[in-house]
């Protein structure tokens, strides 16, 4: 294949793995071999000459004409480039297929030839012309390969602003023979190319270069002579529909020198060539403005003949192109341009997303990582690195991209941003979900330990100002780390929604933590409240052991406690207790922020457990020994004492068998009375279903789970009021009246017998 026929021309072979060397293209490249075949390694010569970064700031000019008419020495002469000239003695066609070489005349200079860069700053010549030597066509060889010809020239005028046509200035005026062959077929193959659709067509400059001038026609009379033969062959060409019309100079402008015999006038000839060669530069000056109204003195250079293709898409798109054009298919330029743009913008933009992935892989991977283990981390500096990673993807294919198809390179921009976006997207979403979730853990945290030091220190701490406070201090945190992890430039960098998402997060905990201190609060007042009646119910019991509040006994001065009260008094002293709880309660859960519907539920819950508690005091006080005690002490008082609570001395004339009758009886009453829990007001059990009410509507499963049923308040348990009245069961109470009567005989027994022992003594 064609690769390096340099390297074979120089007579050293490279061996395969030898990293390309600026030696071995010291005659250029052949771009394209007498086989039609591209060279692939056009871009490491363009590489090695430091044309691919060059942007649009090359040049490139095609040299055309027929074969062995000092071509090569011309281009070799005026570029400094080494291209193969023929051998004198062998006189056979030298340059063959395509050869590109650099400018080595006034290019930059190579601190590998360190001499060269002395006589390149002398030229005034513009940075980076490429010159391509095109095999010319020739009498003798042309009929073989004609086709070539229209190949390279459709090749060269696809790529090239500049064609060089070179002639001797014997065969000007010769409407005939390979140069008016070789410039129909320029035309045609350029109406060809750049009609089409092509709103901008690119103008090119046919430079003629007259050889062996021998002076005595002047250069003006060679130029007219040449323009009447050109308008001559345009005629002569069939033209696209529609341009029938067209002009030849709108697609071309010419430029005309004359050099001298090379051997006859060689000194000229080098001189000559020399001046020529100032006038490859940019910067064209309108003559009318300037003063350069010589012809010769006009840069070869114009914008509008560039053909826009970046130079570090120039291998790929001659590459196309030539694939194109070898292929016999259409040569549409603006779709080569496209597919170039497409091709280039995808490479310019893998090679950018390399730095992109080196600073952002690795903070992807520590993240998904750390999510997999379960314990999300906000990453430093995030947003810092990917402020400077996104600019600079965006940045770096920017630059080599946007000179690229505009169409083209806006899509490939948009899809890199989506792209590079999306991943920083994540990333800057998992930097918040990581925020939000260890947020959310030390604001827990922070509120259960505060609470704990207010607890330890057994002041009332303030529970809603500890919250806020925290709260306060979580959202600070979070918006702090999620502003350092924002993008700058990037819209989607905004944390609104997961910052109200936060909030409500912490809003939930929050309300989580403060129903755990109401339940600690709803504890320590039931406490209160069970200790309480545990006392004062206690003490309601207590005084049925005095017997003077009985109905045995109505004559007693003081104004004992009523026998017959002593559930109105309970009843009076628990709703009493609770409310001064209640009290307690909501006052302290409305200092940390508790909802009425949470103080009402508490209030509901502590009714009914304090009820649970009052019962359960009833229970143990009825307990089968307590009772029997109680009632042994009130038949006591009432049978031992006398109204003024003085002790009886029994004598047996005394109507013992009468007191001890009237205070059994009397005693025997309370046992009913205590059986059921029923106010003397109302002769009723109190109101306890009315005084507990119906469950809030805002009661949760949670809120029941620990509480037990009450008969008449809880219908669906099936137990009536009355039944959660009772307080003994008429088996009980019967069994209580036969062990306390036994009890009241042993007493009487022993008073009787106490009586007659009296006597006796
Ligand atoms: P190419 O085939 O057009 O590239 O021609 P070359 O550069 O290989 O030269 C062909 C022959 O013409 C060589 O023998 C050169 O020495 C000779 N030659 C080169 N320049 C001139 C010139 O200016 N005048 C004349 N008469 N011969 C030249
Ligand atoms: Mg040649």
């Amino acid at each position: 294949h064609a690769s390096s026929p340099s390297v074979v021309m120089n007579g050293h072979f490279a061996s395969v793995g030898d990293a390309p060397s600026r030696e071995q293209y010291e005659h250029g490249i052949q771009v394209v071999n007498e086989n039609k075949e591209f060279n692939h390694d056009l871009s490491t010569y363009l590489g090695l000459e430091r044309i691919i970064p060059a942007g649009f700031n090359y040049h490139l000019i095609s040299v055309f004409g027929s074969q062995s008419t000092g071509k090569s020495t011309l281009l070799n002469h005026l570029f400094g480039t080494e291209f193969g000239v023929m051998n004198e003695a062998d006189r056979r066609q030298t340059t063959k297929g395509i050869w590109m070489s650099i400018n080595k005349r006034g290019a930059i200079s190579d601190a590998t030839n360190g001499d060269g860069a002395e006589v390149r700053k002398t030229g005034r010549m513009a940075d980076n012309i490429l010159i391509m030597d095109v095999e010319g066509t020739d009498g003798r060889e042309r009929g073989e390969d004609q086709d070539f010809e229209r190949k390279s020239a459709l090749f060269a005028l696809a790529t090239s602003e500049v064609l060089i046509v070179n002639m001797w200035e014997t065969q000007v005026g010769l409407y005939q023979g390979a140069n008016m062959g070789l410039l129909k077929t320029v035309f045609e193959v350029n109406l060809q190319l750049f009609v089409k659709g092509n709103k901008n067509i690119p103008r090119s400059l046919l430079f003629f270069v007259l050889r062996d001038s021998i002076g005595t026609t002047p250069l003006s009379n060679l130029r007219q002579t040449i323009l009447k033969d050109l308008s001559n062959i345009w005629t002569s060409i069939s033209k696209p529909e529609g341009l029938e019309q067209s002009r030849i100079e709108d697609y071309f402008d010419f430029a005309f020198v004359a050099l001298p015999h090379k051997v006859l006038q060689a000194d000229k000839f080098v001189s000559d060539i020399e001046k020529l060669s100032t006038r490859f530069r940019g910067g064209y000056k309108d003559p009318k403005t300037s003063g350069l109204l010589n012809e010769e003195d006009q840069p070869v250079f114009l914008p509008e003949y560039h053909r826009r293709i970046p130079a570090d898409g120039f291998p790929v798109y001659a590459e196309g192109v030539w694939d194109q054009i070898v292929n016999n298919k259409d040569l549409d330029l603006p779709t080569q341009q496209e597919l170039l743009a497409q091709f280039r913008c995808d490479e310019i933009a893998r090679e950018a997303l390399i730095i992109f992935d080196e600073a952002i892989t690795p903070l992807e991977e520590k993240q998904a990582a750390d999510i997999t283990a379960g314990t999300p981390k906000v990453i430093p500096d995030l947003g810092k690195t990917m402020t400077a990673a996104r600019a600079s993807v965006l940045k770096n294919f920017e630059t080599e991209a946007s000179r690229y198809h505009k169409g083209v390179y806006t899509r490939k921009r948009a899809e890199l941003e989506t792209k590079v976006d999306a991943r920083l997207k994540a990333l800057f979403k998992g930097q918040l979900s990581a925020a939000h979730k260890s947020g959310v853990s030390a604001f827990t945290d922070a509120v259960s330990a505060a609470v704990k030091a207010g607890q330890k220190k057994g002041a009332s701490y303030d529970f809603a100002s500890i919250v806020e406070s925290e709260k306060q201090k979580a959202i600070a945190r979070f918006e702090e780390t999620a502003r350092a992890a924002a993008v700058e430039g990037a819209p989607w960098s905004d944390h609104k929604q997961e910052l109200n998402l936060y909030r409500k997060d912490l809003d939930e905990v929050a309300s989580r933590l403060r129903k755990e201190e109401m339940r600690r609060l709803a504890t320590r007042v039931e406490r209160w409240v069970r200790s309480r009646l545990g006392e004062s119910v206690g003490l309601e019991f207590n005084k049925l052991g005095s017997g003077r509040g009985g109905s045995g006994a109505p004559e007693h001065g003081e104004k004992p406690a009523s026998e017959k009260d002593l559930w109105d008094r309970i009843w009076a002293v628990f709703t009493e207790t609770v409310e001064h709880a209640e009290a307690r309660f909501t006052e302290r859960a409305r200092s940390f922020d508790a909802s009425p519907e949470e103080v009402e539920v508490g209030i509901w819950r502590l009714r009914r457990k304090s009820w649970g508690a009052l019962r359960s005091k009833i229970d143990e006080e009825v307990m089968e020994g307590n009772l029997l005690l109680k009632l042994r002490e009130n038949f006591e008082d009432k049978f031992r004492y006398d109204a003024d609570g003085v002790p009886r001395i029994w004598r047996p004339t005394d109507d013992i068998e009468g007191v001890y009758t009237r205070a059994r009886e009397s005693t025997l009453q309370l046992i009913p009375l205590l059986a059921r829990f029923r106010l003397a007001r109302t002769s009723a059990p109190p109101p306890l279903d009315a005084w507990i009410g119906t469950p809030p509507a805002s009661v949760q499963p949670a809120d029941e789970e620990d509480m037990a049923p009450i008969g008449g308040v809880d219908e669906e348990e099936g137990k009536s009021l009355e039944e959660e009245m009772t307080v003994l069961g008429d088996a009980k109470q019967a069994d209580l009246s036969a062990r306390f009567k036994k009890m009241a005989d042993a007493v009487y027994v022993e008073a009787k017998r106490g009586a007659i022992g009296g006597v006796t003594q």
